[in-house]
C-alpha cells in the first residue's frame, strides 16, 4: 500500500501548476518526495510540519524544476531544527552538485545543518535498498541524462519517470506495475526528449500497467487541448491527469 500525494503536475514553466514533484508514504511510513523543482519545497512545507517526517528524496535528472528546490527543502529543514538524517538519492555526481547549489544560494550553511545528508548515487539499470523499498533504475530520452524509478515494497509497484520519453528499457522495467506517473509533455511524440499522451498510453497498454497519471503537461497543450484530452481520458478509467493536491492510493 502506498499513498501518493501530488504536490505539482505542472512543467518548468507552468504559472498555474508547481514543477511535477510526488509524495509518497509506504504503507511502513516510510516518507519520499520524488523530484524536489523550484516550487517543490514550498508545496512540501504546506503539506508536512514535521521537520524528521521525510526519509528521502530522490532527484530525477538535473534540469531546475526538478532539482532546484533543494536549497530550500535543506534550508527550512535546519530552521525547523531537524534532526534525522536526510537521504538524497540520485545519479552519479549527485553528492558534488548539491554541495555546490547549497554554496551558491547558502553559502556556509553546509557545515552547520544540525542533521546529516546522506548521499545514495545510482546509476541505470541499477538497484538499491532503502527506507523499506527496492529502487530498481532505466534511463529514459531526455536532453539531460535521466532514470526512471520502480519503487517496491513487495506488494505494490510505482513507477515516477522523471522527464523524457520511455525506451525499451522503461518498458521492461515498468511491465504489470501498479501506478505509472509519468510525463507527457504532448499529445503526440512532437518533441524529441519528451514523452506524450500517446506515448504513454502505448506504454500502458504493452507493459500492463494497471493505472497511469499523466503530468508534466505543456502549459499550452493543458489549457488549449482540454476537451481533446478529455475525450482520451474518457475511453480508459485508469488513464488520468491529477491536479496539484490530488491524492491516489496504490493499489
Ligand atoms: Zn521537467
Ligand atoms: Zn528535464
Amino acid at each position: 500500500m502506498m499513498q501518493i500525494l501530488f504536490l505539482g503536475v505542472g512543467e518548468a514553466c507552468d504559472p498555474d501548476h508547481g514543477n511535477t514533484s510526488v509524495l509518497l508514504t509506504t504503507g511502513a511510513g516510510a516518507s519520499l518526495l520524488l523530484d524536489c523543482g523550484f516550487t517543490a519545497a514550498h508545496r512540501f512545507f504546506a503539506a508536512c510540519s514535521d521537520p524528521d517526517r521525510l526519509d528521502a528524496v530522490w532527484i530525477s535528472h538535473c534540469h531546475g524544476d526538478h532539482y532546484f528546490g533543494i536549497p530550500l527543502l535543506i534550508l527550512r529543514f535546519r530552521e525547523m531544527g531537524r534532526r534525522r538524517p536526510l537521504a538524497l538519492v540520485g545519479q552519479a555526481g549527485l553528492e558534488e552538485i548539491v554541495r555546490s547549489l547549497m554554496e551558491m544560494a547558502y553559502p556556509g550553511f553546509m557545515v552547520k545543518l544540525g542533521f546529516a545528508l546522506q548521499f545514495h548515487e545510482t546509476g541505470p539499470e541499477q538497484t538499491l535498498s532503502l527506507a523499506g523499498l527496492r529502487w530498481r533504475t532505466a534511463p529514459t530520452l531526455h536532453s539531460r541524462p535521466n532514470l526512471g524509478l520502480l519503487l517496491d515494497d513487495g506488494s505494490c509497484r510505482l513507477y515516477y519517470s522523471g522527464d523524457g520519453r520511455p525506451g525499451d528499457r522503461v518498458a521492461g522495467l515498468v511491465r504489470d506495475c501498479d501506478l505509472a506517473i509519468h510525463e507527457a509533455f504532448r499529445l503526440e511524440d512532437e518533441v524529441a526528449g519528451h514523452g506524450s499522451i500517446a506515448g504513454c498510453r502505448r506504454l500502458k497498454a504493452g507493459a500492463r500497467i494497471r493505472r497511469l497519471a499523466l503530468v508534466h503537461l505543456e502549459r499550452r497543450v493543458r489549457r488549449k487541448q482540454r476537451q481533446e484530452i478529455g475525450r482520451i481520458l474518457d475511453q480508459d478509467p485508469d488513464l488520468f491527469l491529477p491536479e496539484d493536491g490530488d491524492t491516489v492510493s496504490v493499489p
